[in-house]
């Protein structure tokens, strides 16, 4: 492909020798796994977001398993979620025993719609778990007054929302707990796996640190079931690095999405990301929704064409046959099959969107 859906080169090559020094530091101090490589980066955490506890992990998945026993879900107990939205959202859920229920989201925002949450609600609800689909925080304000009514936990999936805000607050610091992920092609991106768990409740952070490390506070003394998820000294130190640039990173992101938004703001057939007044986009993924049935021709001839595209997600998460127990959700359907997600990332050029947006347009 000529033109990659997520180029990382750039900023590998733009932070080369800093990258290096990094891995380098980790390489001298022959501490692998934690150390103050991994404790450095999450009291930078806690400074970023100015929360109580950032718990590192093994990756975004683990911080969502984990995030959901730190809540004290239970086998059996329901959780409300989104259908669409990357399989690991779902499959937390059901790997601690927990029943995901889907709720259908909001074809402007990708989202789930609050307004079709109560009536998911039953005796076994237990919590939320909104996801902040590629970087849009979700209706949180909404979410919370649900919560609140129900006395339910919220759990944010904000794997791919790292520094988003929801009325000037970070996404992951709203609910009770944030999972993230550090999965590469996040917008805080390893080069590797990791991820992190946020939350302000002293007791919750207890039993977090221990799940991660084999239930036990101690060497040896296990005190309950846990997992082995901790994030290695060498993706900490990356980690470091890429954490100083974020922010840039982020607006970089953001300038990207308002220059295809010029491109495409006047065509029948295309409708661009919307954006709220509430909050601030990220842009992990700039995301289009192709009408007519177009979709997949449009996809085909940018592949054709050297231009990468995906499509996130071709299937709601619900319609898969291990969730085959859940009614179909409209939204979520004609989502999948509308949706494009076109090159965007940390360093792309106003050149390159610029081949990009045409070529889509000459596909329609
Ligand atoms: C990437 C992602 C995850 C899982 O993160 P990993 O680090 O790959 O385990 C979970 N939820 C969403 C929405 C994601 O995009």
């Amino acid at each position: 492909m000529d033109i990659p859906i997520l180029d990382l080169r750039g900023d590998i090559e733009a932070n080369w020798n800093e990258y290096n020094e990094a891995i380098r530091r980790v390489l001298s101090s022959c501490q692998f796994i934690g150390g103050p490589e991994v404790q450095a980066f999450e009291e930078e955490l806690k400074k970023y977001f100015n929360v109580r506890h950032a718990i590192s992990v093994n990756s975004g998945t683990d911080a969502l398993t984990i995030g959901l026993r730190m809540l004290e879900i239970k086998p059996g107990d329901e959780v409300i979620t989104s259908p669409f939205t990357f399989f690991a959202t779902a499959e937390a859920i059901s790997n601690i025993g927990a029943v995901p229920v889907f709720v259908d989201i909001n074809l402007d925002s990708f989202n789930i719609d609050p307004t079709k949450i109560e009536q998911k609600i039953t005796k076994r609800t237990k919590a939320i778990l909104p996801v902040h689909l590629f970087g849009l925080p979700a209706q949180m304000d909404e979410i919370l007054s649900i919560a609140r009514k129900y006395n339910l936990k919220i759990i944010e999936d904000c794997a791919q929302a790292f520094g988003a805000e929801y009325k000037g607050k970070k996404v992951g610091t709203i609910g009770d707990i944030g999972a993230f992920s550090f999965f590469p092609s996040k917008n805080l991106g390893a080069f590797g796996d990791g991820g992190m768990i946020l939350t302000n409740a002293d007791n919750c952070a207890e039993v977090g640190k221990m799940l991660k490390s084999h239930g036990s506070r101690k060497r040896y003394y296990h005190e309950m079931l846990g997992y082995n998820s901790r994030l290695d000294a060498i993706q900490a130190a990356i980690l470091r690095v890429k954490l100083k640039n974020v922010e840039k990173a982020n607006a970089h992101r953001k300038l990207a999405a308002q220059r295809y938004n010029n491109y495409f703001k006047n065509l029948n057939e295309i409708i661009i990301p919307k954006e709220y007044e509430k909050s601030s986009h990220v842009f992990h993924q700039y995301t289009l929704r192709i009408l007519n049935g177009k979709r997949d021709k449009v996809r085909k001839n940018l592949a054709e064409n050297g231009v990468q595209t995906m499509v996130y997600y071709p299937i709601p998460i619900n319609k898969l046959p291990v969730y085959n127990y859940s009614e179909p959700l409209k939204n979520a359907m004609i989502a999948a099959q509308e949706v494009l997600s076109i090159p965007i990332g940390p360093t792309i050029s106003e050149e390159t969107q610029k081949k990009v947006a045409k070529k889509i347009i000459e596909s329609l």
